[in-house]
């Protein structure tokens, strides 16, 4: 068989590359503490009620976004005592974020069971606490990408203004960035549509995880384009209302103990998810070289057609090459 294009286009189609995302929430979903970034309060000469009080009403009274507020709040209180919030305070912190059980061997273990069914998976952090916590956390180089509150800092390192302020609903957006590839905080690009057989990682290989009310639209959005979306719960607390509650109301897929372990629920759940996209994907390899296959013959047909009603407008030569060509084609189609 001589169609080598054809069958290298074949090969390739079915060696394409198949991706998952898996979004975190971090907050009581990866860490078992909430707002790390506060632990800096009380060197700020404030009690974590009255500043939690202060933001709050701060928020209340100029209409501001709870995380601005927050963000806000921690600076002025900085100015004011003279003490400069810089970057390497926060990564500190972050080394010391506790995590859940299983959750540092939690990526490669991941990726060893996608990878040995064919799928690469792709870790994403989005999250409304901060990012320079997260980046100094011994789990950073196991995420593609950290979407998070963040802020701008001076040449002199010094926290200025809210670079990017996460909350729940603006959340969304990074799995649509995710989605298309589209992946810089500034690109307005993701805007623009795409169509579905374009996307860096389609919706439906999408998973998210996360552990509370703030998750409800991402948990929503993945679930709805065909994802998977799973809430997770304090394994030591066993308090699951929350996640009954969002089970019940149709936000989530599965629910499991926030336990990262080889032998957990939660990996037992991903692998079986895991499966299932690769068999999907599976089905869809086939079905792109049927269709690649239906394209080829109505192609061929047509060619017959044209040289059968117009016979005089191509020399004899050519249309010896042609019919060549359609039988190569239709040998092809005969064998595949
Ligand atoms: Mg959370």
């Amino acid at each position: 068989m001589e169609n080598t294009s054809i069958d290298t286009a074949y090969e390739n189609i079915r060696r394409r590359p198949i991706r998952m995302a898996i979004c975190y929430d971090f907050d009581k979903t990866l860490s078992p503490d909430d707002m790390q970034t506060f632990t800096i309060i009380p060197s700020l000469g404030m009690k974590k009620e009255d500043f939690w009080r202060h933001s709050n009403t701060l928020a209340k009274e100029n209409l501001m976004d709870n995380n601005l507020a927050w963000m806000y709040e921690l600076i002025s209180r900085s100015k004011v005592e003279r003490q400069p919030i810089k970057k390497e305070y926060f990564n500190a912190i972050g080394k010391k974020v506790p995590l859940y059980k299983g959750v540092k061997e939690w990526f490669d273990r991941v990726n060893e069971y996608g990878k040995r069914q064919g799928i690469e998976i792709e870790h994403y952090i989005i999250s409304s606490g901060l990012k320079e916590i997260i980046e100094g956390s011994v789990i950073a180089t196991k995420c593609k990408r950290i979407y998070a509150s963040s802020y701008l800092y001076s040449v002199d390192g010094i926290a200025e203004w809210p670079a990017q302020a996460v909350n729940y609903t603006n959340k969304t957006q990074y799995i649509f960035r995710i989605a298309k590839g589209i992946f810089e905080e500034w690109d307005e690009s993701v805007n623009n549509t795409m169509a579905d057989e374009k996307l860096y990682i389609p919706y439906e290989n999408f998973v998210y995880i996360g552990d509370s009310a703030t998750d409800i639209p991402c948990m929503r959005l993945v679930k709805s384009k065909g994802g998977y979306s799973i809430g997770v719960y304090d394994p030591e607390k066993g308090i699951k209302e929350k996640v009954l509650q969002l089970y019940a109301d149709g936000r989530i897929s599965f629910y499991a103990p926030a336990n990262y372990c080889a032998r957990s629920k939660l990996m037992e759940y991903m692998k079986e998810i895991i499966d299932e996209v690769a068999a999907k994907e599976r089905i869809k390899t086939e079905r792109i070289i049927m269709k690649q296959s239906s394209d080829l013959y109505k192609l061929t047909t047509q060619m017959n057609y044209l040289i059968e009603k117009y016979p005089s407008l191509i020399s004899a030569k050519d249309r010896k090459e042609i019919e060549k060509e359609i039988n190569k084609v239709k040998g092809f189609l005969k064998e595949n």
